[in-house]
């Protein structure tokens, strides 16, 4: 699709520049003739001398005969060097055209190969719990014994599964519609957006005995979206607690230089495998750890939409990790 495209970009280019070049040729082609008819007829001092003894001309005669036949001449050289220039603008400018609508549609081919990717991984997340929800389904209404208990946990699994679409339509909801218009900016202190994402995930941390411990953070002011940056630290404090065993600590620590305040998040779990650490912010992408771990549930679409909030804060999030040993997260947004 696109190399037919390229290949009409490219002949629409061609024709602009082989339009643009006849019509100078052709206005240099007339100035020039012009030009030369003047020269031709130009008002000559009276020449009238005796006849030429074999062609029975005067001088003045034989004098416009062979200005004729130079502006003959010259006529047919300035046709032929526009038309040798023409050629060569054709050949060359077909040359550049071609690198031109290469240009201008490689950003378009890869936003579209982007566009597709993201659409087959969605459709791929959406059919395997829709499949399994109906396999077990059909499983459950074939079976003429069904007693109550056993419907009842057939639809506590259905249950499970929509939550499961539901997190996942969100997310893919979120990461559709991000956009710079929504998210307005005030100042806020990093050490309040610390505290409100740490309230949220406080449940999850609980329940698996994890202590997370925030101190001396620095009440540094910063221009963000509150809602936006708070959501960044959730989802990083929310994976710091999937992908570490129980009874561990996480670390949050700020950091302010010149002109950026920093955000680390620590915490002592599986870590991330240096093959898999510059996937990690890419949609759908889960390392092989993290897929086979029964209780941490996840699309690998929660540090893709953190990545993009940041990106509009024009900030930066990075990770430093060793497997087995832990990660850290560095959220670091500009100043002003
Ligand atoms: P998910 O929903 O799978 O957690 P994320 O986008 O939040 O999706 O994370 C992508 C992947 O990065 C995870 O599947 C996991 O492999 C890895 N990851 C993220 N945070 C951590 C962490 N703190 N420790 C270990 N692995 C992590």
């Amino acid at each position: 699709m696109f190399h037919k495209s390229a290949t009409k970009l490219t002949g629409l280019y061609l024709a602009i520049v082989m339009v643009i070049s006849l019509f100078f040729s052709l206005v240099i082609y007339q100035l020039s003739t012009q030009e030369l008819d003047r020269w031709i007829h130009r008002p000559e001092p009276v020449i009238n001398i005796l006849p030429d003894r074999d062609t029975g001309l005067n001088l003045r005669q034989r004098l416009e005969d062979s200005r004729m036949q130079y502006f003959n001449e010259a006529k047919h050289r300035v046709i032929s060097r526009l038309v040798i220039i023409n050629v060569c603008i054709l050949a060359g400018g077909g040359v550049l055209s071609y690198y031109l609508a290469r240009r201008t549609l490689n950003p378009i081919e890869e936003a579209h190969a982007a566009l597709e990717r993201f659409t087959g991984d969605a459709s791929h997340e959406l059919r395997t719990p829709i499949t399994a929800m109906r396999s077990e389904n059909e499983v459950a209404l074939m079976n003429p014994k069904l007693t109550l208990a056993q419907a009842k946990k057939q639809l506590q699994s259905n249950i499970e599964e929509l939550e499961k679409l539901t997190t996942l339509t969100e997310g893919l909801l979120r990461l559709t519609s991000l956009d710079p218009s929504e998210l307005p900016k005030k100042a806020a202190g990093l050490d309040e957006m610390i505290h409100e994402a740490i309230a949220k995930v406080e449940p999850k941390a609980r329940a698996k005995h994890i202590t997370i411990l925030a101190e001396s953070l620095i009440p540094q002011k910063v221009v963000v979206n509150r809602a936006g940056i708070v959501e960044v630290l959730v989802s990083l404090l929310d994976n710091a607690i999937k992908y570490s065993p129980a009874d561990k600590t996480i670390r949050i620590t700020t950091a302010v230089d010149g002109k950026h305040a920093t955000i680390n998040v620590t915490d002592h779990g599986m870590g991330i495998k240096a093959v898999d650490l510059p996937h990690i912010f890419e949609r759908f992408y889960r390392a092989d750890a993290a897929r086979s771990k029964q209780d941490s549930e996840g699309y690998g679409l929660g540090l893709a939409i953190a990545q993009d909030i940041v990106t509009l804060h024009e900030g930066q999030l990075t990770v430093t990790s060793r497997p087995e040993r832990g990660s850290t997260f560095s959220l670091r947004l500009p100043l002003k």
